[in-house]
């Protein structure tokens, strides 16, 4: 099987910094987005692909394990490393094999697969809104709104070892694969990407347009897509002996800041919704940020990164936002963690409190389920 390869990452419009990173290295594709204050979300998507890389070169292990072990590597530099302590990073990852591809999995980047005129979306989300659409609680539309729809259940390098999603995903001439993170999926429509993957002439045409995309709707997150083009064997020389790949494409990486996506768009409806309602709209607001080094609760809408002041503290509690942060749901606490309303805020204040409590007593579950 012959593949041809695009790849491309981005800042976009909004972030200081690119966290993202991919991994371009025939037979192995991946992307990673990273999460953690300071440099730790970069540290950790680019560390998880150069470990994955390594493997590549010798490896006899699945891609699993490989992921496994990537996994290891970020959670023993994230103890070792003050400065990146909580750090993490999605990652989505295929090796090409004879007939198709191995694809392992963890976060809430994704993988498609645009066959015969549809799209389908190969991986499941590791998020909070995924679980809370599993089980009924919220429809689909609703989750693709949700505020907490970043929030990840399912991280690289935030536990000593990580459960990852694997499957065989056989291909056929024609197919197109995409990795992306959410940083695409979050502004540009499913029927988007599709339109996109089946106008462009070349895998790194389609990059290049799904990224243009995600920027023109707000660039609100890092994007990085690699997209992957089954070519007929026959049709073209593909080098002797390789039966993986041809990629044209620059080898590693990207980098940078934090994922909430969120805000940005609720600052959006906030300008809309203040044409009308102005104040009332802030004033039902809620969120749990950090004041005073603190944990606090929040009335508005945190958009101090745009310079406004949207927002006042209402409840400083005693609980220290490090040991906040240091857990990988709360890991965002310094950009915002949206509440519905007032009782939401304090509740969540609550349940920060206890997963503190769990952590220090080192239960099982520090920082997985809320
Ligand atoms: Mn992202």
């Amino acid at each position: 099987m012959r593949v041809e390869a695009g790849a491309a990452t981005d800042i976009g419009k909004v972030r200081e910094r690119n966290e993202d990173s991919f991994l371009a290295d025939p037979p192995l594709f991946a992307v990673a987005d990273g999460i953690g204050g300071h440099r730790g979300g970069e540290v950790a998507s680019q560390l998880a692909l150069e470990i994955l890389e390594q493997m590549s070169t010798n490896g006899k292990e699945t891609l699993a394990e490989r992921v496994r072990q990537a996994n290891r590597a970020v959670f023993e530099r994230s103890q070792a490393d003050r400065q990146v302590t909580g750090m993490g990073t999605t990652l989505t990852a295929v090796l090409v094999q004879d007939a198709g591809v191995h694809l392992a999995h963890v976060g809430d980047s994704r993988a498609y697969l645009l066959r015969a005129g549809s799209l389908r979306q190969l991986t499941e989300d590791h998020t909070l809104v995924a679980r809370m659409v599993e089980t009924g609680e919220i429809t689909t539309d609703e989750a693709e709104i949700h505020p907490h729809r970043n929030v990840l259940t399912r991280a690289l390098g935030t536990e000593p070892d990580v459960r990852v999603d694997e499957q065989e995903v056989p291909l056929i001439e024609g197919d197109r694969l995409l990795l992306c993170s959410d940083g695409l999926t979050g502004m540009v429509t499913e029927a988007q990407i599709q339109a996109i993957l089946e106008a462009s002439v070349s895998p790194q045409e389609a990059s290049d347009r799904l990224i243009k995309a995600a920027n023109r709707a707000g660039g609100v997150d890092n994007i990085t897509v690699v997209v992957l083009e089954v070519r007929d064997d026959a049709a073209t020389e593909s080098p002797a002996g390789d039966s993986a790949a041809a990629a044209h494409v620059p080898l590693p990486s990207g980098r940078t800041v934090r994922r909430s996506l969120i805000w940005l768009a609720v600052v959006i409806v906030v300008v809309a919704a203040g044409l009308f309602t102005g104040r009332a709209y802030l004033d039902g607001q809620w969120y749990v940020g950090v004041a005073q080094g603190r944990v606090a609760v929040y009335r508005g809408i945190p958009a101090a990164a745009l310079g406004l002041h949207l927002s006042h503290t209402v409840f400083v509690s005693d609980v220290p936002a490090t040991g906040a942060a240091a857990l990988p749901l709360y890991a965002n606490i310094a950009d915002g963690l949206p509440a519905k309303d007032h009782d939401d805020a304090f509740a969540i204040v609550e349940q920060i409190r206890k997963d503190i409590a769990a952590s220090d007593a080192g239960g099982p579950s520090a920082g997985g389920s809320p």
